[in-house]
């Protein structure tokens, strides 16, 4: 059973997860108890494919087994509070609440076939509670820093949307693009990769799994080492500085051309092709001079653009650039010679709006609270479109 934190006192750590399990760590954890290894398999199998929802609903598993298995082990760490469908059933958001009431965010998205192209299933998930980055474009910068989330948090998610497919359906991509910042979650990040591609549980290609980050340079060098087959798609928005550090406070760490460069080695090294996202905020950053500035930052480079139409956020005074600008804008950038693709009507396709459900359930800012927020963005974007640079600090708590 899982451990709640008491009211007062100290807070007793919950039971680990067992998605977070290999069928190995399963097995010694069997042997240990004088039981068989195969049992492990039995139970990562109902873990993954199944819709058991506990030890006791396995059949094969001998009572208290099953008993003791549920004594050290949660079976999933994270709770269905609520799942929304829009967009005629094509998009699900699901509310996840944790073992200590933080809430995070997943997204499923299905696009059905079309001539020549089997239907998708792209699930869109969260690293972090929260986020210390704090975009102001974004729901999830809005909440602040929660917590990190542990790896069995982060698969659960995962097995939470394979119980909502139908009978035929399976996930065909996962994007690490919801709530928090993957990189500054990496060591966790890293195993659920594992996890996902490990054919005893998921199964799915690393070609199938993308990380994206806001910028944390040591992170990607850290990739880079380890050579990972995922796709990297980097958070640019803006390739001039000025601007970057009002878009991506962590910027003011890690300057745009020392984030090119790290995806620029990594591009290299892997031969994988980094993604780049610009989410178009309207009369922001969608000039003929940033599309420009990026075309030319990128020129040469093994890089694919993705241009995002803002999801209006309340705090913010901006909202999504007309579709107009936007094609001129990836027109500049595909006369350089890189690849672009403009996401027309489903922002949420990169996890645009995961994060705003949590956010409107950690309660709506005062209405003064928003106003001097917007007011706030319209001059630091003023002065960022000018050219002077950000004398605020980086945020707290992004060292990698
Ligand atoms: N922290 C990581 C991954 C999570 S955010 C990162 O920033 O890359 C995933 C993507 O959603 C990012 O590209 C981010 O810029 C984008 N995003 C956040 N809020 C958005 C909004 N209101 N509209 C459109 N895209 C948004
Ligand atoms: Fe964090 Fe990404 Fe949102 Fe920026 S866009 S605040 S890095 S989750």
């Amino acid at each position: 059973m899982p451990c709640a934190p008491m009211a007062d006192g100290p807070v007793i750590a919950p039971l680990p997860g067992l998605s977070a399990l290999s069928t190995a760590d399963l097995a010694a954890w069997f042997e240990a108890r004088g039981e068989p290894a195969y049992r492990a398999r039995q139970v990562v199998t109902a873990l993954w494919s199944g819709n058991a929802a506990g030890p006791a609903e396995l059949t094969t598993l001998p009572r208290s087994l099953a008993a003791a298995l549920d004594d050290a082990f949660r079976w999933t760490t994270v709770a269905d509070d609520m799942v929304i469908a829009s967009e005629g059933g094509q998009t699900e958001k699901a509310l996840h609440r944790l073992w200590d009431g933080a809430t995070i965010e997943s997204v499923l998205m299905h696009y059905p076939a079309t001539a020549g192209r089997r239907a998708r299933h792209t699930l869109c998930i969260s690293s972090q509670a929260g986020c210390a980055v704090g975009c102001p474009f974004c729901a999830t910068g809005e909440l602040g820093f929660e917590r990190d989330l542990e790896t069995a948090e982060i698969l659960d998610q995962v097995r939470s949307a394979l119980g909502r497919l139908k009978a035929g359906e399976r996930l065909t991509n996962i994007v690490f693009m919801g709530m928090g910042e993957p990189l500054l979650n990496l060591d966790r990040v890293l195993e659920s990769v594992a996890a996902l591609n490990d054919t005893e549980r998921l199964g799915l290609g690393a070609r199938h799994i993308t990380v994206s980050t806001s910028g944390v340079v040591p992170g990607i060098r850290r990739l880079t080492a380890l050579g990972p087959q995922f796709t990297l798609a980097i958070s640019i928005h803006a390739a001039r500085d000025a601007l970057r550090d009002v878009l991506v406070p962590l910027n003011r760490r890690w300057p745009v051309a020392e984030v090119v460069a790290a995806a620029r080695d990594h591009a290299r090294t892997t031969g994988r092709r980094v993604s780049y996202e610009v989410t178009m905020i309207g009369a922001v950053n969608d000039t003929d001079a940033d599309a420009d500035a990026l075309a030319n930052l990128l020129r040469g480079d093994l890089a694919h653009v993705n241009l995002i139409p803002m999801n209006p956020v309340a705090h913010t005074p901006w909202k999504a650039s007309p579709m107009p600008v936007i094609e001129r804008f990836a027109s500049r950038i595909r006369a350089a010679g890189l690849p672009v693709t403009v996401r027309r009507n489903r922002g949420v396709e990169i996890g645009a709006a995961c994060g705003q459900l949590a956010a409107e359930r950690a309660g709506a800012p005062t209405a003064p609270a928003v106003a001097w927020r917007r007011q706030r963005l319209e001059a630091a974007s003023v002065r960022a479109l000018r050219g002077e640079r950000s004398d605020e600090p980086a945020p707290a708590g992004v060292e990698a």
